[in-house]
């Protein structure tokens, strides 16, 4: 691998990428601190003489050096290394070393100190050593030289204007970068390592504004294609009259806006969000009938196979009555079964096409797309995504994405400037709020005996075990093994097993046979996390719930509670819990309002991963971070509409600077 093969590694392929590439930390090594004052736990430089070199061969060999400047002595330790530093680190040489203090056998020492060889007139470092994130094969000193050279040549204009950073309390680019880089021995340790230090604002807000400019530049690129627009009310009247309930307020909302968007020349990107059991699903079926009326084709798409068969179950029963053809397609059909449907959807004769990722696949054609929804939508990829958008000539389908994973505020503004969205934030009426009840698995047999008195009382129950992952099966109670279990306990009751790894058909059997109550429990992986619908079962006990995420236990819990019954969700953990996981719980047992409970858990993960990183806008920031810089993301937006009304040349060099090499991120 050569070092460019490296550098490429870190992300850095150009010289702007080496000046962006910021320290993490810095380390001290302008003063000495005395031996005779260094303690355990210190973190410094001392500089003395060599009084002792030996190579210690009891156990492991260590090379043991020790110094000495004249008021204290102290031992340097290394357990690697080469024949040559044994030479250079001989007796009457003088040394500076920097690195972590601790108390030795024979007094204070320093293990695998940084270290160099000088005489006495040279001098001190007169900046702080940043120390950069770096990659196996680019040491520190190789980084720091790149980055030097760098520095020295760049003469970067501002692309900021005067009058928005000085506002702002922001200094000149090149100026902040010098000081990052090089930081003078005086400057504020505190303020450079938790990035509250101007120069350091001066980065964010750059990087803020790039993320901005980018965004609403694909925006504005995406408002100049054209769609078909979709204006078949009669047949989304007929769909109305039909449903067995009316939507609720928020439906209508979403639904007038949703249905807004469809009758415009420009393609649609909205996002519906809504809780867990909001009833999204209507929505969507309204929206294809909207598509279907004007003659076209709409697609749906699920990130699995049980949840895409329920929503064609669901889908059928409501348009099928209607005259609608729906057809389904899943990577578990047989491949006889598959090419019959594409040729269906390839002659115009399948209206609805509900399926998983299996719709995006090459061989699939749906020559007439008007519509393409796509259900939690966050566990697709972006590719995906837009695989199933791409259409066919110049017009693009519409899309509608629906999540049930609420994005805070905060984070909508940057994660979502390129998006419409549409909130459904009322839950159909009669639906009984879920009691949520925290048991250690000490309290197993009074958590079974709750499970037959559910069953005694005519409810079925859902049994929800973590995920079967090979390397976990050591501690980890698995599916298979809480399904044996629990027939033996249960035993005239009758109990299924669900998981990700039975075969396709054994695994919609089983399904069935519980949406149909033949089934009293349903022992599960997180299979069926997503849009499962059976409103009888009012009891879900979940198995270690302590290794589940917030989000998913949410998700899990929407499960229950969606009939009449009073319904129980029972969080079955093993003590003791991390105090992540203590906090998960008590979010879960405090709220049942999915807003809040993704806003406790972007508290605890952090935007990032929250999102899926890869899948936003969000990937564009390396340095900020929304919930501390917030006020500064404010002004970007501000700055980025500003710029965008200005030459089109300031914006350019703004993106080049930053964003080069990494425009894959932007068409999410
Ligand atoms: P989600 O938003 O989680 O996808 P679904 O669309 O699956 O929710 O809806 C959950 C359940 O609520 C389904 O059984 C659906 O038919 C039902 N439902 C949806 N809207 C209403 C309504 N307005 N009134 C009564 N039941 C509704
Ligand atoms: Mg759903």
């Amino acid at each position: 691998m050569t070092d460019l093969d490296r550098f490429a590694r870190l992300g850095i392929r150009s010289e702007a990428d080496l000046l962006l590439h910021l320290p993490l930390r810095y380390e001290d090594e302008t003063r000495i601190t005395p031996i005779a004052s260094v303690r355990p736990g210190d973190t410094c430089q001392v500089c003395g003489e060599i009084v002792r070199s030996e190579v210690v061969a009891r156990g492991r060999r260590t090379l043991a050096v020790e110094l000495d400047d004249g008021g204290g002595r102290i031992t340097l330790r290394f357990l690697n290394f080469y024949g040559s530093q044994v030479a250079q680190l001989a007796v009457g040489r003088r040394v500076r070393a920097y690195g972590d203090v601790r108390g030795g056998l024979f007094g204070v020492e320093i293990v695998h100190p940084r270290y160099r060889m000088v005489s006495s007139s040279d001098a001190l470092p007169t900046r702080l050593t940043p120390v950069y994130p770096t990659v196996a094969g680019i040491g520190q000193a190789t980084l720091r030289g790149a980055i030097l050279e760098a520095l020295s040549r760049a003469d970067w204009a501002d692309t900021v204007e005067a009058d928005v950073a000085g506002p702002l309390g922001l200094p000149p680019l090149m100026q902040a970068l010098r000081l990052l880089h090089q930081p003078p021995a005086d400057a504020p340790l505190s303020a450079l390592e938790d990035r509250s230090h101007p120069a350091w604002r001066r980065l964010i807000f750059e990087e803020l504004l790039a993320q901005q400019l980018s965004l609403k530049r694909a925006r504005a690129a995406r408002a100049t294609q054209r769609a078909v627009p979709l204006t078949g009310r009669a047949q989304v009247a007929r769909l109305m009259a039909a449903l067995p309930f009316r939507l609720t307020g928020a439906q209508q909302h979403a639904w007038r806006e949703v249905s807004a968007d469809l009758r415009r020349h420009e393609p649609m990107n909205r996002l519906l969000q809504g809780d867990v059991g909001s009833g999204k699903t209507v929505i969507a079926a309204l929206a294809a009938m909207q598509a279907i009326g004007s003659g076209r084709q709409a697609a749906l798409m699920a990130p699995t196979e049980i949840l895409a068969e329920q929503h064609w179950r669901k889908l059928r029963g409501w348009l099928e009555p209607l005259g609608i053809r729906v057809a389904w397609l899943a990577g578990s059909l047989k491949e006889s079964g598959k090419k019959a449907t594409r040729a269906e959807v390839a002659g115009g004769r399948v209206d609805l096409l509900v399926g998983t990722h299996a719709l995006v696949e090459d061989t699939v054609d749906i020559p007439n797309l008007g519509l393409a929804v796509v259900d939690e939508q966050h566990r697709f990829g972006v590719a995906q995504r837009l695989a199933l958008r791409a259409g066919r000539g110049e017009a693009l389908p519409h899309q509608l994405m629906m999540s049930a994973t609420p994005i805070p505020r905060t984070l909508a503004m940057t994660y979502y400037a390129d998006l419409e969205v549409s909130v459904i934030d009322e839950l159909p009426p009669g639906r009984r709020p879920v009691r949520t009840k925290l048991v250690t698995e000490a309290r197993r047999a009074e958590v079974v005996a709750r499970v037959r008195a559910a069953v005694a009382g005519g409810r079925q129950v859902y049994w929800v075990c973590p995920l079967i992952e090979e390397s976990e099966t050591l501690d980890l109670q698995t599916a298979i093994d809480a399904h044996a279990a629990l027939s033996t306990e249960l035993g005239d009751l009758r109990v299924g097993l669900v998981h990700g790894r039975l075969p396709s058909a054994e695994k919609a059997g089983t399904m069935d046979a519980f949406v149909r109550g033949e089934l009293d429990v349903l022992v599960a992986t997180t299979v069926i996390e997503v849009g499962v619908d059976v409103p009888n079962a009012s009891l879900m006990v979940i198995e270690h719930a302590e290794r589940f995420g917030l989000a998913q236990l949410h998700q899990l819990r929407g499960r229950v509670g969606r009939g009449a019954a009073e319904s129980a969700c029972v969080l079955m953990y093993r003590p003791p819990l991390s105090a992540t996981a203590r906090e998960r719980l008590k979010v879960m047992y405090e709220t049942t309002d999915g807003f809040e409970i993704a806003r406790r858990d972007l508290l605890l993960r952090g935007p990032g991963e929250f999102l899926g990183a890869r899948q936003s806008g969000l990937a564009l920031l390396r340095f900020a971070d929304l919930d501390r810089d917030a006020h500064l993301a404010e002004a970007a937006r501000d700055a980025a509409d500003r710029m965008l009304a200005g030459p089109g040349a300031q914006v350019d060099a703004h993106l080049r600077r930053w964003l080069a090499g990494r425009e894959e991120f932007l068409k999410a």
